[in-house]
C-alpha cells in the first residue's frame, strides 16, 4: 500500500527517473478565458454533482442528533417515567421546548457516560497488559539471576 500510494501521484518515471507534467490539451478554438454565462452551468453542475449530496448529508445530520434524537430521547424518558398517554399529550409547542432542552441534557448525560465506560474499559485492559508485561519482565529477570 505504502508503495502503491509512494507512486501514484510520481511525476517520474519509474524506470529512468525522467521527470514528467501533464498539461491538458483543449480542442482547436477553445478560448483562454470563458465567459460567466458559459461557466456557470459547468460550476452549477459540479456543485450539484458533488456539494450537494454532501449538503444534504450534513443538513440530515444535524437534524437527526440535534433535532429528532433529543426529542425522541425525552418522549421515551417521558413515557418511561410516567405513562405511555403522555406521549401524545406531549405534542405541543410549550412542553417541546422543554423537552429540547430535557433531551439536550439526557443526551449529552448518555454521550458522556458513554465515553466515561468506554474510557474505563480502555483503562482496565491497559491495566492488565501492563501487569502481564511486569510479570514477563519478573520471570525474564529471576531466569537472567539463575544463570
Ligand atoms: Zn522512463
Amino acid at each position: 500500500m505504502a508503495l502503491i500510494k509512494s507512486h501514484s501521484f510520481s511525476k517520474k518515471c519509474e524506470l529512468c527517473e525522467t521527470s514528467f507534467q501533464f498539461t491538458p490539451k483543449y480542442i482547436d478554438g477553445t478560448p483562454e478565458r470563458l465567459r460567466l454565462h458559459e461557466a456557470a452551468p459547468g460550476v452549477m453542475y459540479y456543485g450539484f454533482d458533488q456539494w450537494l449530496p454532501y449538503l444534504l448529508r450534513l443538513v440530515f445530520c444535524a437534524v437527526l442528533w440535534l433535532f429528532a434524537l433529543p426529542l425522541a430521547t425525552a418522549h421515551f424518558y417521558y413515557v418511561w417515567l410516567h405513562h405511555p398517554s403522555t406521549f401524545t399529550s406531549r405534542w405541543k409547542y410549550d412542553p417541546a421546548v422543554g423537552d429540547g432542552i430535557l433531551s439536550a441534557i439526557i443526551t449529552s448525560v448518555i454521550i458522556i457516560s458513554f465515553l466515561r465506560l468506554t474510557n474505563f474499559a480502555d483503562f482496565f485492559f491497559l491495566r492488565q497488559h501492563w501487569a502481564r508485561q511486569r510479570q514477563i519482565q519478573k520471570r525474564h529477570g529471576e531466569k537472567n539471576k539463575t544463570l
